[in-house]
């Protein structure tokens, strides 16, 4: 349930609001915008009487919310929300790249891609230590060492790191940290998104391969109403008859997820296409769409990749990508 409030009621008389509806055992979530307050109601609503709470003199309209997901529902926050690692802001008109590659191999590899899409006009870089792999054969990343050569990266480019989290039990080494991501199969592990909810950093989360955007935004709920706010979503394409491409990349999910959500909306073309080729357009199109933001594997040598070299753009692509995504930028926002 949402309870808009009129516009300049004093704080005392929302404070007395707020502790009323608390005494019957739920909980408020307070989205304080420029031109209304709005309080959510997350619990058990059954017992309160929408008359009389519409009936208030400080109150302008009371709504049941229908869907399952509440504190990443827009109608509890209806202003978009801005994600700030560092000085960089995602969301509400302000628009992020990140890229490197998808797993860091060697400091020379990670340094190399980190300084080449900073001057592209990154302002986050990517790169996987703990890699989930089809094949327990397959390169699983350097794990801790990676997560060390991230560092040295962000040190000689200032870019803050975006890295995947496989497992709860590795949650001490990325103290240092700056995004973390949950890949698309481990979207629903519910554990690990209840986790995240004591983590003070914001968490990238992957759509899964076969999840629908409710789905999606219920393990978004999972890591808000554990605690932490700082989400953001991402369209990383999903399994559908695609027969040429790694995935679909369904583009439509970005203009339906910002009615639902005021959460910002990231873009994966690399991973929704799995073909390099097919990146820059895919890319193109999702900033045409609205997306808040690109994720873009880059390698500085593709062909020798230990994962994912196909859909890896060389640096001298993405600064060529990046110059047409900026210009598609000026023309939507
Ligand atoms: C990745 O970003 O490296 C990755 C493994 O992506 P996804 O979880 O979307 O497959
Ligand atoms: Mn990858």
């Amino acid at each position: 349930m949402i309870v808009v409030l009129k516009h300049g009621v004093s704080a005392e008389k929302v404070s007395q609001l707020i502790a009323w509806l608390e005494a019957l055992g739920l909980r408020i979530h307070i989205s304080n915008g420029e031109f209304q307050t709005v309080l959510g109601l997350v619990g058990d609503t059954s017992s309160v009487d929408i008359d009389l709470v519409e009936s208030l003199e400080m109150v302008d309209s009371v709504k049941r919310v229908t869907e399952p997901f509440k504190m990443c529902n827009r109608k509890f926050h209806p202003e978009s929300m801005v994600v700030e690692v560092g000085d960089v802001k995602i969301g509400a008109g302000n628009f992020v790249m990140i890229a490197g590659p998808c797993s860091v191999e060697s400091e020379e590899q990670i340094v190399t891609v980190a300084k080449a899409v900073k001057a592209a006009g990154a302002s986050l870089m990517r790169g996987g230590a703990f890699k989930p792999r089809t094949s327990p054969y397959d390169f699983a990343g350097l794990k801790a060492e990676g997560l060390e050569l991230l560092k040295i990266a962000r040190q000689e480019t200032g870019l803050p790191i975006v890295t995947e989290l496989m497992n709860i039990n590795d949650l001490p080494l990325f103290e240092d940290v700056d995004v973390i991501q949950i890949g698309a199969r481990n979207m629903q592990n519910f554990d690990l998104l209840r986790e995240l909810g004591h983590v003070n950093k914001p968490v990238l989360l992957k759509r899964g391969l076969a999840n629908t955007l409710k789905e999606l935004l219920m393990s978004a709920e999972y890591i808000m109403a554990s605690g932490n706010e700082r989400v953001m979503l991402c369209e990383r394409g999903i399994r559908t008859f695609s027969d040429y491409t790694r995935n679909t990349l369904d583009l439509s999910a970005v203009p339906m997820l910002h009615e639902l959500t005021h959460l910002p909306i990231i873009v994966d073309p690399s991973h929704a296409t799995g073909i390099a080729r097919l990146v820059p357009p895919m890319a193109l199109a999702a900033t045409a769409g609205g997306a808040d933001g690109l994720i873009i594997e880059v390698h500085n040598d593709p062909i020798h990749a230990l994962c994912d070299g196909a859909q890896s753009l060389r640096p001298e692509e993405f600064a060529e990508l990046a110059k047409k995504v900026f210009a598609v930028r000026e023309v939507v926002q």
